[in-house]
């Protein structure tokens, strides 16, 4: 089936903060997105393309919108979903004290479920349609969210936590045991569909040496399934873990001994991180989720976007929700912009928009098949529309250029701003 879908078109090529922006985006004033069987024909100014497609093609029009790729949430917990916005305590009290309660009640297997599909209709809402996702140590959590995403369509990467030590006793599961639950969720779940698996050790303090060695082991017989972990959040956190690792050169340097460093492991938070962490995370491919609301909600620090790229790190936004204040990816940039900003470096709206999309799929191995509209791939997108909100409406209004109304759309949107969310072409949600 061919489709069309008519609006200002905006998407990125490269990372605009590298390269001439004349050449890292592509903008459509009037443009027009041409779509087959749910993948990316080809992209254009509507006055060319119009009367090259076929006179059937349905042409849907989003007059006053603007369409962007759909945004790609690079680490997010969805058994915290009930927890956000939770008061007043940094990282390691705040895992005890909200994160890891929640994360109990996941032993019901009907609530996992009923958390799961309110979840990833949150982020259909905030115009995000693929993330990279925490379940519990319960492997019907990780059921749950791909069940969830499945009937939805949407490109999505999961894992059960692997957790052995140092929580409470009904959220821990043992080295062999842990891997075996990741094993069998590979086999279930693992190129279904649209659907990856992610062996998902929380963090070096809650798994044994012999379960970081384990997951290692269980990542090298599967080389294209995902790693997905915290690294470096909290100052205490780093200490402990140079206490508990004092032949280890790194935070980094542990994961990388066990194997759990390499192409398709993406590492949460990334903070307190010196220039040799930042080079071998990006010789051995691995990459950083930039969680900006969340980083400056529990207290943990500043991301350096800049040293990053500048040692080749793929990066992508995640909004690290229950940590993090909001699903939505516009929301997650602004704050991104003020972090930056502390550092006296900008973050341009385009480039924020790379790193929820384009850089964000790199950061995922998935830049093959989203993030950007180069023909072939997935026709997942949203349409953005300053109307959701008046001031907004108003702002936009007085903008001259695409870089000033995007701004003005990350700076002030939520989902209110998002009017229309496809997936594969289908639409999933009109707000
Ligand atoms: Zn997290």
């Amino acid at each position: 089936m061919r489709q069309a879908f008519r609006s200002s078109i905006l998407h990125c090529l490269s990372d605009p903060g590298e390269a001439s922006s004349a050449s890292a985006i592509e903008y459509f004033e009037d443009g027009l997105l041409v779509v087959e069987d749910g993948e990316v024909l080809e992209v254009g100014h509507a006055d060319d393309l119009l009367s090259e497609i076929p006179e059937d093609t349905e042409v849907t029009e989003h007059p006053g919108g603007l369409i962007v790729p759909g945004l790609i949430d690079c680490h997010v917990h969805f058994p915290q979903l009930d927890i956000i916005a939770s008061y007043g305590e940094q990282l390691l009290d705040w895992l005890n004290r909200y994160a890891y309660p929640a994360e109990a009640r996941f032993s019901d297997p009907d609530y996992a479920r009923e958390v799961a599909n309110v979840f990833v209709d949150e982020m259909l809402a905030n115009g995000t349609t693929t993330a990279l996702v925490f379940g519990t140590v319960h492997p019907h959590s990780a059921d749950a969210i791909f069940e969830a995403a499945a009937a939805r369509d949407m490109r999505l990467i999961a894992g059960k936590v692997l957790m052995d030590c140092n929580c409470p006793v009904e959220l821990q599961d043992d080295a062999a045991g842990g891997v075996a639950q990741s094993r069998a969720l590979i086999e279930r779940w693992h190129g279904k569909g649209r659907l990856g698996y992610a062996i998902t050790p929380r963090f070096a303090l809650t798994s044994t040496p012999g379960q970081l060695e384990a997951a290692g082991q269980l990542a090298s017989e599967y080389p294209d399934v995902w790693i997905h972990t915290h690294l470096a959040e909290n100052r205490e956190e780093v200490d402990e873990i140079a206490q508990r690792y004092p032949e280890r050169s790194s935070y980094l340097d542990v994961y990388e001994h066990f194997g759990l460093l390499r192409e398709r492991a993406v590492f949460a938070h990334c903070l307190h991180m010196n220039d040799g962490d930042r080079s071998s995370m990006a010789a051995r491919g691995g990459a950083a989720a930039f969680c900006p609301t969340s980083n400056l909600f529990l207290g943990s620090g500043l991301f350096d976007l800049a040293a990053m790229r500048a040692a080749g790190v793929r990066c992508g936004l995640g909004t690290d929700v229950g940590g993090g204040t909001s699903m939505s990816l516009l929301k997650t940039a602004s704050e991104a912009y003020k972090v930056l900003h502390l550092q006296e470096h900008a973050l341009p709206a385009t480039r924020a928009l790379y790193l929820a999309t384009l850089g964000a799929a790199e950061a995922l191995y998935l830049d093959d098949c989203i993030g950007n509209f180069l023909p072939g791939k997935e026709a997942d997108f949203v349409v953005l529309d300053a109307s959701g909100s008046s001031l907004t409406a108003r702002r936009i209004a007085a903008a001259d250029t695409v870089d000033e109304k995007l701004f003005a759309l990350i700076t002030l949107g939520d989902d209110r701003n998002v009017s229309a969310t496809y997936v594969r072409g289908k639409q999933q949600l009109s707000n």
